[in-house]
């Protein structure tokens, strides 16, 4: 099933949200959950896994230069962008998530508009990551905004000037996605202009450089298909061009970053919302007890038509966040109500689902149990969501 836009989709848009649809019923779901089955997470990324082929198959698609592109109006370009990341959520989240960090630096470069960035970040092969939270920032991260100079007080990572370079010293948290596997990053640390002081400031960083080094991949309950782990920086030295957003426009560009993760959070939530509730009502048809399907039962009923309102609200908020952010620029508030939002229903409705499939929810040859720990991640991804509320709250 589908939740339906208010005004219909066009040939385009019916035609691109069948082609993922098709991707992740076939590709991400049924990968994805042979991937979260593999007990050490460094097969996940093994030379012979499947991953790499879903990575191949993601970028043949080219969804990004689809919902980017310049033939389509802002709306269009926000409409397409919800379809895709919809589906995905639906496919597989750890995939989704994977795919949407990978394209971070290659956005990045082509928001800055310059032609040797593009380029250089831009290539085939490239795997891309964001790297932001550290081992003593977490929340703290979240928390900057208006409070920029808190976090860069104790760093874990500087970026100091010498000369016409930036020099990178320090470590990541082992939360970065695609940590291990990344060949490029968008790199948000302190930084040292070269007279002491400490500020906050964003980079594009190449990752096959000297310097470089990986921790081992994190062994985690929920969207394991998702590689995880540390980057450790050893005197990386980079142009100090690859400086793309500096100390003092940071407040702003965190807004534009957080706005934009967090809408994407909440329209791949919402799709992982609506899987768990097809789930439900697909096994309540089927499932026989007290002498008919389980769906004829008063309570049974209540509960998906609970879930169902629920998906439904979670899908208007978050299209309502990406379209808004598209044609009115970043509303952080807005972003973070969708990203909690459709976070917190995908763990009640998953959860739901799991208690509608009775006892065979709890075991692995089911998919729910997968799509309750895939959610619960959710909850702390990108920002815990009671922090990114008391940030959110700011602007009200
Ligand atoms: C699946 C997943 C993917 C991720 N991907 C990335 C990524 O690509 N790149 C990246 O850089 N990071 C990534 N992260 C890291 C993520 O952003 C952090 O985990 C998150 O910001 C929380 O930080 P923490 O885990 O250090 O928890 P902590 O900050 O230690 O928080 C622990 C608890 O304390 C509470 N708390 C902390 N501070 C406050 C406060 N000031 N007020 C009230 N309560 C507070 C929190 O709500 C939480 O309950 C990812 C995390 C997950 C789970």
């Amino acid at each position: 099933m589908f939740i339906e836009w208010d005004s219909p989709l066009s040939d385009e848009e019916r035609q691109v949200r069948e082609t993922i649809h098709r991707f992740a019923e076939e590709v991400m779901r049924p990968v994805g959950q042979r991937l979260d089955k593999l007990a050490d997470p460094a097969d996940v990324i093994a030379p012979g896994s499947e991953l790499w082929d879903v990575f191949r198959r993601h970028d043949d698609l080219g969804l990004d230069e689809i919902s980017a592109s310049p033939d389509l109006t802002p709306l269009q370009q926000a409409r397409m962008r919800c379809i895709i990341s919809e589906e995905q959520g639906w496919g597989d989240a750890g995939l989704s998530i994977s795919f949407g960090v990978h394209g971070f630096p290659r956005m990045a470069a082509t928001l800055t508009g310059r032609e040797d960035l593009i380029e250089r970040f831009s290539g085939e092969g490239q795997v891309g990551c964001w790297c932001a939270t550290e081992p003593d920032h977490g929340s703290d991260f979240i928390m900057q905004g208006d409070r920029v100079g808190e976090w860069a007080k104790a760093p874990n990572v500087i970026a100091r000037k010498e000369g016409d370079e930036f020099v990178i010293n320090g470590q990541k948290s082992a939360w970065v996605s695609n940590g291990t596997i990344a060949t490029a990053t968008s790199l948000f640390c302190a930084v040292d202009m070269g007279d002491g002081e400490l500020g906050v400031g964003s980079f594009l960083v190449p990752l096959d450089v000297p310097g470089v080094t990986k921790g081992k991949p994190l062994d985690k309950i929920g969207q394991r298909a998702l590689n995880q782990g540390e980057i450790f920086f050893d005197g990386v030295r980079i142009p100090e061009s690859y400086m793309i957003v500096p100390p003092e426009v940071m407040g702003i560009g965190m807004d534009v970053v957080l706005s934009n993760a967090n809408s994407g959070m909440g329209s791949t939530f919402s799709g992982l919302a609506r899987a768990a509730l097809e789930l439900a009502i697909d096994y309540a048809k089927d499932r026989v007890q007290g002498g008919a399907p389980i769906i004829e039962h008063q309570s049974v009923k209540a509960r998906l038509f609970d879930m169902y309102r629920r998906v439904e609200a979670a899908t208007a908020l978050s299209r309502r966040a990406i379209v808004s952010l598209a044609l009115n620029g970043p509303r952080l508030e807005l972003a973070v109500a969708s990203k909690t939002f459709a976070t917190q229903t995908a763990f009640d409705v998953a959860s739901a689902a799991l208690q509608i499939f009775g006892g065979n929810g709890l075991t692995r040859e089911y998919p729910i149990e997968k799509i309750l720990r895939d959610a619960r991640a959710s909850m702390i991804e990108d920002g815990c969501n009671e922090v990114l509320s008391i940030v959110a709250a700011d602007k009200l």
